[in-house]
């Protein structure tokens, strides 16, 4: 595909979420990004939070951390460029080691980076013997320490499956909070600042932490109120990563795939979605007859690091290759592989 074609493409289906001459210039950025990509043998993965001319014009695949972590560990291809944060980028390489893993830019993310794998030792030290559940949300390190992943979309079946009266659930609090809601769990968040008691409480089921998404945890119900207020038949989809109060006022909560499916299959006059605002603009790409509301303007700032610029770079320079260390990447593949099980 040349330039010219490239950019009536794209601007057939991004011309009404991005500027005309944002999409000529990025035309002709995509034109050699897949050429590049050929000529290395690679295959790029897209998040959904990612920009709409990028998520459109060079993903082979797009997706959330779910979706692209079977991709990456089914992939053939020599290098998997990884258009999203550095735990995705990590995943990919935990799932299949032999491959380059690219990231175009060190792109980190607050839940990522509020636990560390020796706070998850303190907790398994003051709970012996209770299962560990990390979000998928988390480095290597912090998985190699877990019993078992999960994401927004499969959290409360992975704790189900364990069937275990009481779980530790890692990092997100919010999260955490949903599905304690939603499985009937009482949760507690211990600070481990404090000496551990001998006779713990045992009035509880899950085990938190307080980590949290910065931009699911911007949205409050007040915002729900005032939208409704002004939009009555306006259909509200929230993250999981939002507050349980928000979720509890929305009318939809599920994983960004899930989101995505729900807008889909349903025919409401007006949507909402309370999630990063790039994936409201991919959706709106891809369905123009959907009605979406466009009040966001709450970007991630880690994904909003990736870029055409710096994905065609990534290509041409090698830039940034991960490295997961071969001890912590088979324990951090035994938890990630464990979730895949369940789907
Ligand atoms: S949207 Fe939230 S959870 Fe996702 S990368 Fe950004 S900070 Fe992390």
């Amino acid at each position: 595909m040349n330039v010219q074609q490239m950019y009536e493409r794209l601007k057939g289906i991004v011309g009404n979420v991005v500027p005309d001459g944002e999409i000529r210039y990025k035309a002709e950025i995509a034109v050699e990004i897949n050429r590049l990509k050929k000529e290395r043998n690679a295959v790029i993965l897209g998040h959904n939070y990612m920009e709409p001319v990028l998520y459109h014009s060079v993903s082979d695949y797009v997706g959330d951390s779910l979706e692209l972590s079977r991709k990456a560990a089914a992939t053939d291809k020599d290098v998997i460029v990884f258009c999203g944060v550095k735990f995705m980028a990590e995943t990919a390489k935990i799932l299949n080691p032999s491959k380059t893993v690219l990231l175009p830019s060190d792109a980190g993310c607050s839940l990522a980076a509020s636990i560390t794998a020796a706070d998850v030792r303190a907790l398994k030290e003051r709970f012996p013997g209770v299962p560990v559940v990390t979000y998928v949300n988390t480095y290597a390190d912090v998985k190699a320490e877990s019993d078992i992943c999960c994401t927004s979309g499969n959290a409360v079946a992975v704790v189900n499956s364990l069937g275990s009266q009481t779980v530790i659930f890692l990092p997100d609090e919010f999260l955490a909070g949903n599905v304690a809601r939603e499985t009937g769990k009482h949760i507690i968040y211990p600070t481990l600042s404090l000496p551990a008691s001998k006779s713990v409480d045992l009035d509880y089921q899950m085990i938190g932490w307080k980590g949290r998404c910065e931009v699911h945890e911007k949205y409050t119900v007040e915002d729900i109120r005032a939208i409704r207020e002004q939009y009555p038949d306006v259909l509200i989809l929230a993250h999981p990563e939002c507050s349980p109060d928000v979720v509890a006022a929305s009318d939809y909560s599920g994983s960004t795939m899930a989101m995505i499916k729900y807008v889909e299959n349903t025919g409401a006059p007006q949507y909402l979605l309370l999630t990063e605002c790039s994936m409201g603009d991919n959706i709106a790409a891809a369905h123009p007859e959907k009605n979406m509301l466009r009040l966001c303007s709450v970007r991630c700032p880690h994904m909003n690091q990736i870029t055409m610029e710096n994905t065609l770079a990534s290509l041409r320079e090698n830039i940034i290759e991960i490295h997961v260390p071969e001890e912590i990447r088979v324990k951090a593949a035994r938890a990630v592989e464990r979730m895949i099980a369940i789907g």
